[in-house]
């Protein structure tokens, strides 16, 4: 017997749906569990909606250590929509927001509160650089105007850990209300939220909780929230009135994404099964761990020293190889079975590979065995080498 067939090129991965793995940050690889949940129907006014809801609007406290000093105030759309929720309710008229930036997600922060005509001061270091905090606690001393600090703690744009305990120290010192986005590290990084000093802190849906997109929360000190009134400058982001009606009616004011929530509350489960925090953290640690040193090996550089790197995204100089094409390269993963992220630096050329997602051991070896293979085809043997 003759063999005619063409020998297959390459093996694709695919999840437990036969979908492309998601190396990204978000929206990122859910389990089948998460997305099966969504097959059902739900008034919103349906009591067992309600329950899930209520648990789930319960559970986000704990997560960050919380307890019930806090409240969950959940905001219907992306997770800007709650960062803009926090940032317009809790910044009074004549406050005025001190905003670490080192990346995009800084750089948003201080767009949204432009456009509310919120004043704000800027301390900007490289996307590469974590704030400096002598310079922030000068900035504090010299200006009595600031009412408020806005940091990130993972800034997704690079994959760099900001030093959040520090921020918040320099927070209680100086008396300022602490705003955070924790969007990308919730439930992967720890978080303290009284030992940080945080008044609120932003997360979302789809990110390390490894729910479906279409929610964000804004996890509040009680009596902080409770004097943001009157700050809204829109109806739909005013925590205050969302949190105020959701206590006394059970009812969200604006229809809900359900199919969001439920799925939401299924993860949650399994984010409890794999040990909360501790678990996925060491889940994604490893991922990253994995990532990184292969990458390493084949010849790739991290833009982060590692000190530097959260487990969350990891951004990799571009190659600078002649044959290295960033366009076939991602191509050739995504026919492999695996999506990656385009960079977003300003400070360097770049491309990004998330740890984030129901991914483990298997998909970050089978990643990196696609990197091997599309190099390969490139004809690109050392990625730093600058001549073929
Ligand atoms: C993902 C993310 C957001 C929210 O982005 P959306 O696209 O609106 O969901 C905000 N901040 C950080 C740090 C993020 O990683």
């Amino acid at each position: 017997m003759t063999n005619t067939a063409q020998p297959v090129p390459f093996e694709k991965a695919v999840s437990e749906t036969g979908d492309p793995f998601l190396l990204t940050p978000g929206p990122l690889t859910t389990s089948r569990t998460v997305k099966a949940a969504m097959l059902h129907d739900w008034g919103s006014r349906d009591a067992s909606f309600g329950a899930i809801n209520k648990a789930v609007l319960q559970h986000l406290p704990e997560i960050a250590k919380g307890a019930d000093e806090y409240v969950t105030v959940p905001v219907q759309g992306s997770g800007t929509f709650a960062v803009e929720a926090m940032l317009t309710s809790f910044v009074p008229p004549k406050g005025r927001v001190l905003v670490l930036i080192n990346g995009a997600y800084g750089h948003r922060a201080k767009r949204i509160l432009d456009i509310a005509r919120r004043r704000t001061l800027a301390h900007e270091t490289p996307e590469d650089t974590v704030p400096d905090l002598h310079r922030v606690e000068h900035l504090l001393k010299r200006t009595p105007s600031i009412t408020h600090i806005f940091a990130v703690h993972c800034e997704t744009t690079s994959g760099i850990l900001n030093p959040v305990d520090e921020i918040g120290v320099l927070a209680e010192k100086y008396a300022k209300s602490f705003l955070l986005d924790s969007m990308s590290a919730f439930g992967a990084l720890p978080l303290d939220v009284r030992r940080a000093n945080v008044n609120a802190v932003a997360t979302s849906s789809n990110k390390c909780i490894e729910g479906v997109p279409g929610l964000g929360f804004v996890i509040c000190r009680r009596e902080a929230l409770a004097a943001t009134k009157g700050n809204a400058t829109t109806l739909v982001l005013d925590l205050l009135d969302q949190w105020q009606n959701l206590e006394k009616t059970g009812q969200y004011r604006f229809t809900p994404p359900i199919h969001v929530i439920v799925a939401f509350h299924q993860a949650l489960r399994e984010f409890a099964a794999e040990g909360g925090v501790e678990g996925r953290g060491r889940r994604y640690r490893e991922n990253c761990r994995i990532l990184v040193s292969g990458m390493r090996a084949l010849g790739f550089r991290t833009l982060l020293p590692d000190h530097l790197q959260a487990p969350i995204i990891v951004t990799f100089h571009m190659p600078t190889h002649p044959r290295f094409i960033f366009q076939r390269f991602y191509d050739g993963l995504k026919e492999r079975g695996y999506v990656i992220y385009p960079g977003k630096l300003t400070v360097a050329n770049s491309f990004r590979i998330g740890c984030i997602g129901r991914l483990g051991e298997k998909e970050m070896r089978g990643a990196l065995a696609a990197v091997r293979e599309v190099l390969d085809e490139m004809g690109v043997h050392d990625p730093a080498a600058k001549a073929a």
